[in-house]
């Protein structure tokens, strides 16, 4: 859009995700990159999604959650396809990310110092987890984390994203955190049903922050388990999410493997 156009140089069309589009955009005023997601709000259920995915990202600061810049609506400019007059895109602001986990997770073969590579990996988890422990603490459940959610900036810290189903989680009696009941974002058309919980999948009608630790368990087993291909991937995530938990012989090392079956 025109209105886009006045204040950044579109760099390049990033990814189109389940809602909207992200762009690699360039501030024509600080000059910096960005990344900028722009989501058609289309229905009151759009409106409410997305402002609770901005509400979000604009509480929480720290090191390793994507950094929020800011939000703002696009009027429908007569060049868009839609007929209805009062459409509008809302457009969110946020610090560009070179890489995902995906990324590195897909590269690790190409470590030749096997030692560099745990310690790379041992930095990330570490980084993983201090962001992670800071959205529990703000009582928010992400709910959605996979090696495409979460993010790399340049210099490799951790940047964990896409908060676009994360929930506050509710405190009833001040100890027990007791999650949302069953909603239908988390288990359709996402593709990341992979990951879920199984208390997600079984529709309990509560669940809390927990099922976070669960995909960090799935997360972590994939950082020192790579696979081959898509169908070794999906054997292993169904042995490891049985209720057995049958890990791979040899699973190395130890204490990661002590952490693995602690978060499953
Ligand atoms: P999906 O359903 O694929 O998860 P989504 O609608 O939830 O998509 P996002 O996950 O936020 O949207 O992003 C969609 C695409 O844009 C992905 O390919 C993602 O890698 C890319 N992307 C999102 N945020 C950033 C960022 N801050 N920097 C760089 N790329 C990003
Ligand atoms: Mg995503
Ligand atoms: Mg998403």
């Amino acid at each position: 859009s025109s209105d886009i156009q006045k204040h950044f140089e579109i760099v390049e069309h990033i990814g189109k995700g389940a809602y909207g589009s992200v762009f690699e955009i360039k501030s024509k005023t600080d000059k910096k990159v960005y990344a900028l997601k722009v989501v058609p709000l289309s229905s009151d259920k759009d409106k409410e999604r997305m402002s609770r995915e901005v509400e979000v990202l604009a509480q929480l600061q720290h090191p390793n959650i994507v950094r929020y810049h800011t939000s703002w609506h696009l009027k429908n400019e007569g060049n868009c396809t839609e007929i209805d007059p009062n459409f509008q895109c809302l457009c969110i602001q946020v610090e560009y990310c070179d890489q995902t986990l995906k990324d590195f997770i897909e590269n690790m073969s190409y470590y030749d110092d096997q030692n560099e590579l745990e310690i790379e990996r041992r930095r990330i988890l570490g980084e993983i987890l201090d962001g992670v422990k800071y959205i529990h603490e703000e009582n928010i459940m992400h709910r959605d984390l996979t090696p495409r959610n979460i993010f790399l900036s340049k210099s490799g810290t951790v940047k964990i994203g896409d908060f676009g189903i994360a929930r506050t989680v509710y405190l009833t009696d001040g100890i027990t955190a007791i999650g949302t009941i069953y909603d239908e974002n988390l288990t359709s058309s996402f593709g990341t049903k992979l990951y879920c919980a199984p208390e997600v999948l079984n529709c309990d009608n509560s669940y809390d922050n927990r099922v976070d630790l669960y995909n960090l368990g799935l997360i972590i087993f994939e950082m020192w388990y790579p696979f081959q291909t898509q169908m070794e991937k999906s054997k292993s995530f169904d042995d490891i999410k049985s209720l057995s938990i049958k890990i791979p012989d040899p699973f190395e090392p130890e204490v990661i493997k002590e952490i693995l079956i602690g978060l499953l």
